[in-house]
């Protein structure tokens, strides 16, 4: 049987990936994976540890923390060592330090199998800094999302304040600015544009708009390969 497309979306934080996402692989029957959550998740048990969180321990747990995904009713869950943790990763203060763990390179490494594992058999929509990059170098479709600062930070300044985080859209922005930076500038699988992406800036466009544009590439790519096999 034809192994179905990996479909790649990287981009900065507060593009729409996981927005349009979830709706790219809700409507090809996808499985979507959020790979930030991943990184998230990991940061979530870094942050709960009593010992000291040196980058020895940081990189220690990667290599030993059982992290699991699932998706549920459209809900992306992902579980610790068989803890649900979906509910407490999502805060600003998760994000910046999924940020700064994430730079380790030991770290990325221990992951990398993990994020491998769950899109090898294919049918799955793979969004984050490096899918089309390092985790999926050959995926068949890579997307790369963008969209102003201005905007990004206001999508996330609504988002929490739907949670009741007591945050500022200036603390978000800066924040952002912050993490836009570690994420484009370390050294292990940098936040880049993947060599035959497909760049959509999402700024001034509507969510619907964008899935339209991305679902025409998806089918278009589904359209070449059958005619290529009828050739
Ligand atoms: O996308 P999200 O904001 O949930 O990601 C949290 C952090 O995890 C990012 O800022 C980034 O540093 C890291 N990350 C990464 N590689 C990925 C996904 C996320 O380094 N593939």
């Amino acid at each position: 049987m034809e192994r179905k497309p990996i479909i790649t979306i990287d981009g900065p934080a507060g593009a729409g990936k996981s927005t349009i996402g979830k709706l790219i692989a809700a409507r090809f029957s996808f499985f979507y994976l959020d790979t930030g959550a991943i990184y998230r998740a990991l940061a979530y048990k870094v942050e709960n540890l009593n010992d000291e969180k040196s980058e020895e321990t940081i990189i220690d747990i990667s290599g030993r923390t059982v992290i699991t995904v699932k998706n549920d009713n459209g809900m992306f869950r992902v579980s610790v060592d068989g803890n649900d943790v979906t509910e407490f990763i999502r805060s600003e203060k998760i994000g910046a330090l999924a940020s700064g763990i994430s730079k380790i390179p030991a770290v990325r490494k221990n992951l990398l199998p993990v994020q491998q594992r769950i899109g090898s058999a294919g049918g799955v929509v793979a969004e984050g800094r490096d899918m089309g990059t390092v985790v999926f170098p050959d995926a068949e479709i890579k997307f790369y999302l963008d969209a102003s600062l201005q905007e990004r930070a206001k999508r996330r300044y609504k988002e929490l304040l739907a949670k009741n985080e007591k945050i500022s859209l200036k603390e978000i922005t800066e924040d952002m600015i912050a993490r836009d930076r570690q994420d484009i500038e370390r050294e292990t699988a940098p936040l880049t544009i993947p060599e035959n992406a497909i760049v959509i800036d999402s700024t001034d466009k509507t969510i619907e708009e964008i899935v339209i544009t991305m679902s025409n590439v998806i089918q278009h790519h589904n359209y070449t390969q059958i005619t290529t096999k009828r050739d």
